[in-house]
């Protein structure tokens, strides 16, 4: 599911774009802030920005200008003024379309489909960014960079934790005795037996679980092993 952040200092019209997004299955957040929606477009991973133009803090010129910067991720401005949209284009911040208020909430969805679309192409297109990728749930697994993601915030995986994660995920549905397990991720030599499994699986579910008492990715099959949920 694809994941957009709106930066927009009225609530209502945050809240109004909200609802139809989340109706088109978005999963969304909303900053009133401009200060604080900068820092949050910088540090975490969205895949579109809806970013209103006067903001309190920083201002939609210099949080376009900023995450452009730093990353390619679409960005469709929100203006209530039809010239502001001349000077944006003037600007050449790099927003990837402008809206005007007031617009119909259905033209906004139609319109961040569009670009998800077309940046999800961009992607699949780039040789620079082949990075092989495994999302579940919430989940992002880049295995060119060997990180994780969990609702767009990074996890620090140690080497092993990671290799048994990526194994259990690159085959979900399938279960596996801790025995498979940690002949597949531990090679004949190294110092541990099954145990180290079990330890292994604790120590992840404690860094991408939000509940590790009721486990969504890796479910433990009494008696058997473990299971990657699909
Ligand atoms: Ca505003």
């Amino acid at each position: 599911m694809s994941k957009i952040l709106i930066i927009e200092d009225e609530n209502a019209i945050a809240e109004l774009e909200k609802d139809y997004l989340e109706l088109s299955d978005f999963i969304v957040e909303i900053e009133n802030d401009g200060e604080r929606g900068l820092k949050k477009a910088l540090e975490n991973d969205y895949d579109l920005f809806i970013l209103d133009l006067m903001l309190p803090g920083v201002d939609g010129f210099e949080i376009c200008r900023q995450i452009r910067e730093n990353k390619n991720t679409p960005v469709i401005m929100v203006s209530a003024k039809k010239d502001d949209i001349d000077k944006i284009r003037g600007l050449g911040l790099g927003a990837d379309d402008y809206i005007t208020k007031p617009f119909s909430p259905s033209e906004l969805v139609a319109r961040v489909k569009a670009h998800l679309a077309r940046y999800e192409r961009l992607i699949a297109s780039s040789p620079g960014h082949s990075n092989e990728l495994i999302e579940i749930r919430g989940l992002k697994i880049d295995k060119t960079a060997r990180r994780v993601y969990v609702d767009g915030e990074e996890k620090v995986l140690t080497t092993k934790e990671f290799d048994l994660l990526s194994f259990l995920a690159e085959n979900p549905n399938h279960v596996f005795t801790k025995e498979e397990l940690f002949r597949e991720i531990w090679d004949m030599n190294s110092i541990g037996d099954i145990a180290t499994v079990t330890v292994h699986i604790k120590k992840i579910r404690e860094k991408i679980e939000f509940d590790t008492s009721n486990p969504q990715y890796i479910e433990t099959i009494w008696g058997v092993g473990y299971r990657f949920k699909i």
